[in-house]
């Protein structure tokens, strides 16, 4: 099963940022754009369509029916869509979703069905929804044709997860080269780990939300001097297009434009060469010496915590903003990443800094994460 959905590097189409008519009104998507953003991605060669059930309110999922379900043969495209049974009170709502979006895709199946961001204490809520041998009920009655989960945790709890359950198809999993050997997200040990469990991966974040496509100025300049005719974020989608096992690198693409140049660098991608390459070590070795905390996410101090302040997740949040100089992306992540203890939860009894290998001063840095982020 694992080895017939591998092809080629593919590009994904992201349905979660498409065009809008009023910027105020998630749901007005500019229909008229869309369709040539997809029938420019079909022409291009492009398949997956990647879209959930909360995405732009659920006018994601209908726009897709307009503009690719009635527009094309069914059998040229493929659909992703997602459960975020987390979100839902109750354990009928969750399993209700799937006929919801299957009714506003304008189709009798999606090709790929996600348990949506599951790990940390998410897991437990598809766990008593039943979530799992729910979907794995409705691939056999053929209303689902690939089953899997998307994931932001680590590697030892991708590991957890797909031992539990063995059957999944696929894994949709957060990959790019800054994140490759960070010590939270740790992108290249999950990717180790899907391919151990023979699981083949759908690359999202390849930009990390668009951050590795709007480098600070003198990053962006080592890669403009290697190939001043590519993008920065070719460089980001060339990285994970390299990676073997994968399905397919999301992109979420908002303009006709986008569409287009993600499109044709993906047909012209070849592997980097080793001059590119070096190019990329060197812009990534500048963008690593723009975070300051030393934290190796050894968890050490998380022990001693009274408060359970998530000291690892909230340190990796504040380097990201200064890596990315962009504090509402880093925030945005830490409304959830960090929702199970905040760093305004310190109560400063130094326990962690004790404990800590690396001498951050936590206390600090943790009012710097409320200051910021909460
Ligand atoms: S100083 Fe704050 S973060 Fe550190 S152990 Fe004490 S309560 Fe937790
Ligand atoms: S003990 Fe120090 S290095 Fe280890 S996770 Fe905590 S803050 Fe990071």
């Amino acid at each position: 099963m694992a080895s017939s959905l591998l092809s080629t590097p593919k590009l994904g189409f992201g349905c979660m940022r498409l065009p809008l008519l009023d910027p105020a009104d998630q749901t007005s998507i500019d229909l008229d754009q869309f369709k040539q953003m997809v029938d420019v991605f079909l022409e291009a060669g492009g398949t997956y369509f990647d879209t959930a059930y909360v995405y732009h309110e659920g006018a994601s999922e209908t726009a897709l029916r307009e503009a690719l379900v009635k527009r094309h043969p069914r059998e040229s495209f493929t659909i992703a869509t997602k459960c975020l049974a987390w979100a839902c009170p109750s354990k009928e709502v969750a399993q209700s979703c799937l006929s919801e979006s299957l009714e506003r895709l304008g189709t009798d199946y999606v090709d790929f069905y996600l348990l949506h961001n599951v790990g940390g204490a998410r897991t437990a809520v598809f766990d008593a929804y039943d979530m799992w041998n729910f979907a794995k009920e409705q691939k056999a009655a053929g209303r689902i044709r690939h089953v899997g989960f998307s994931m932001h945790d680590d590697a030892d709890t991708l590991d957890a997860l797909l031992t539990a359950h063995p059957d999944m198809d696929f894994v949709q999993l957060q990959v790019n080269y800054l994140d490759w050997d960070n010590p939270v997200t740790q992108s290249q040990r999950c990717m180790e780990v899907a391919a151990k469990h023979g699981v083949p991966v759908v690359i999202m974040e390849p930009c990390r939300g668009g951050r590795l496509a709007s480098l600070p100025d003198d990053v962006a300049a080592i890669l403009e001097q290697a190939r001043p005719d590519l993008s920065q974020a070719s460089w980001a989608y060339r990285f994970c297009y390299e990676l073997p096992g994968t399905i397919a690198t999301l992109s979420g693409m908002s303009t006709l434009e986008q569409v287009q140049q993600n499109a044709s660098e993906w047909k012209e991608a070849g592997l980097f060469s080793d001059s590119e390459r070096a190019a990329l070590d060197e812009a990534l070795a500048r963008l690593k010496t723009m975070a300051q905390i030393p934290c190796t996410a050894c968890r050490y101090c998380v022990k001693g915590c009274p408060e359970g302040v998530v000291i690892p997740d909230i340190l990796n949040l504040v380097n990201l903003e200064l890596q990315t100089g962009d504090r509402n992306f880093a925030k945005g992540l830490y409304s959830w990443q960090a929702a199970a203890g905040p760093a305004s939860k310190c109560i400063e009894c130094g326990a962690c800094e004790a404990m800590c290998p690396q001498n951050i001063d936590i206390i600090d840095q943790l009012k710097v994460a409320a200051e910021h982020f909460e």
